[in-house]
């Protein structure tokens, strides 16, 4: 028997030691190595092999993830300005199988559902190919909403809506809306042991129990917004049967118009137990874990699931898709009261985008919330009622007498679409990302500012004197 972590709890040591038998040895062992680190390209800025080159640590592909890389211990990623500038996110291995399970492609409608921080999010963006297709993120934790919000602000999508609903209101408002969904689900988290010490002292096995049924009340909700034909993946970070294959035979047994689809066999990946559902259903092979002792990653479970039934007569949303309203609850306007969103155009809006860029935005999508301008999906699904964090791109703030563009606007551009930028040179980085005023000369005004050619925010020169519009709660974090 080889020595395990001491301070794994002992029920978890005994569950696993039966449930795994002679590989326990190697699954307990692995709870003394290292957690494994990675980070996956933003396609929508660069693509992996140009990631591979300019990052100043070494990357080595993922396997089961085309644009994802294991760094080496010791890499400290987010502290590098191009994590500022979105070119990538740092993620788990194991992680970055959930998305690539979904099929999602440009185009498609995708909602994910228990969202923050964003892991998952921002890779569906990334396929759905930046300004295709519908994602609307959603989480129901409140404070988990900034970090998902700036995490997405960096990756610089043009098509997500952020929502901070339960999965029944979405399920009741929505109806079967989407051709693809993900229950990234909340769960017991034996998978981030290494990582995160507080998973490790909440573990009971109550605690497993606990999770397991909200994991069925949720999975139940989040099967009634894909749409006929459309696919559901439910994915944990734990290794619990209760979590996992037992929650996907009883969705099966009480659900005959849905089916398990099998994912493919990809490096180092094992096949779901059958034997650990009562009764066994030997489709659910076709679901997939991602052991720690067999691959590098933390771990991981993930099932696909498809809607086989016929389609309905129409979706809630569809029934009743005007007037446009929309109640934003966002982190930066707080409960404004509801508005009617109309198509007249913000005139400080438009004087900003003629004289500051060279690549119009569509006008038919630009729309009003209070002060704010956003930049809507080109495939917006009615929103009314529903608590909305963002909805689409937030361009900015129209102030008295001028329009303030906003971070997120900087980072869904490129230095093509605007007609001033300012190229950082290596010393003024970090002074940038502080919030430090710059010296350059140049034409006055909005100028995007960047680094090797992707931008890191804005900046206002007046003769030559930069003003920082790098937001004040990001400086300092780099
Ligand atoms: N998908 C995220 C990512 O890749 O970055 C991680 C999601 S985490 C595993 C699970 C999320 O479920 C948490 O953000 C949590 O707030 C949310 N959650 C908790 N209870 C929930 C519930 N009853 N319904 C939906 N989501 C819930």
């Amino acid at each position: 028997m080889t020595t395990t972590a001491a301070w794994l709890p002992a029920p978890f040591v005994a569950r696993m030691r039966a449930l795994l038998g002679a590989e326990a040895d190697a699954f307990l062992a692995a709870y003394a190595q290292q957690p494994s680190g990675g980070l996956r390209t933003n396609t929508l800025k660069l693509d992996p092999a140009r990631l591979q080159q300019i990052a100043p640590f070494e990357l080595e592909p993922v396997p089961w993830c085309p644009v994802g890389f294991f760094i080496p211990p010791g890499a400290r990623p987010g502290k590098h300005p191009y994590h500022a500038a979105g070119l990538y996110y740092i993620q788990e291995p194991s992680a970055m199988a959930v998305v690539e399970a979904l099929d999602v492609r440009p185009g498609l409608r995708v909602l994910d559902l228990a969202a923050a921080p964003g892991g998952k999010t921002t890779q569906i963006a990334a396929l759905l190919g930046g300004d295709r297709g519908l994602l609307v993120a959603n989480e129901v934790e409140s404070s988990r909403i900034k970090p998902l919000g700036e995490n997405l602000e960096r990756w610089g999508a043009r098509n997500v809506v952020i929502t901070n609903e339960s999965v029944e209101r979405l399920a009741e408002h929505f109806g079967p809306a989407f051709d693809r969904v993900l229950l990234d689900a909340p769960c017991s988290g034996e998978g981030m042991f290494r990582k995160n010490p507080a998973a490790r002292d909440e573990w009971s096995v109550e605690h497993v129990q606990g999770c397991a049924l909200r994991q069925g009340l949720v999975l139940e909700q989040a099967a009634r917004l894909v749409a006929p034909d459309g696919l559901l993946v439910y994915s944990t970070c734990t290794f619990a049967p209760e979590e996992n294959e037992q929650q996907i035979a009883s969705f099966l047994q009480s659900h005959p118009a849905w089916e398990l689809v099998p994912i493919p066999a990809n490096h180092g990946f094992a096949r779901a137990r059958p034997e650990w559902s009562v009764p066994p259903l030997p489709e659910l092979a076709g679901a997939v874990r991602l052991w720690p002792q067999r691959l590098q990653g933390e771990g991981h479970f993930i099932a696909l699931l498809r809607n086989s039934a016929s389609a309905p007569a129409a979706s809630a949303a569809a029934a009743h898709p005007s007037p446009y309203r929309i109640r934003i609850k966002s982190e930066r306007t707080q409960s404004l009261p509801r508005q009617t969103v109309t198509p007249i155009p913000v005139d400080a809006w438009y004087v900003f985008a003629q004289t500051c860029l060279t690549t119009p935005l569509p006008s038919d999508r630009i729309k009003t919330v209070g002060e704010h301008v956003y930049l809507h999906p080109a495939d917006l699904l009615d929103l009314s009622g529903l608590r909305v964090v963002r909805a689409g791109l937030w361009l900015g703030t129209s102030k008295p007498g001028r329009f303030e563009p906003s971070h997120a606007l900087a980072l869904a551009l490129t230095g093509d679409d605007v007609r001033n930028i300012i190229v950082l040179q290596a010393a003024e980085v970090e002074r940038y990302l502080r919030g430090e005023t710059l010296n350059q000369p140049g034409p006055d005004g909005w100028a995007l500012v960047t680094l090797d050619g992707w931008p890191l925010g804005w900046g206002r020169r007046v003769k030559g004197t930069v003003k920082n519009f790098y937001p004040k709660g990001l400086r300092g974090k780099h």
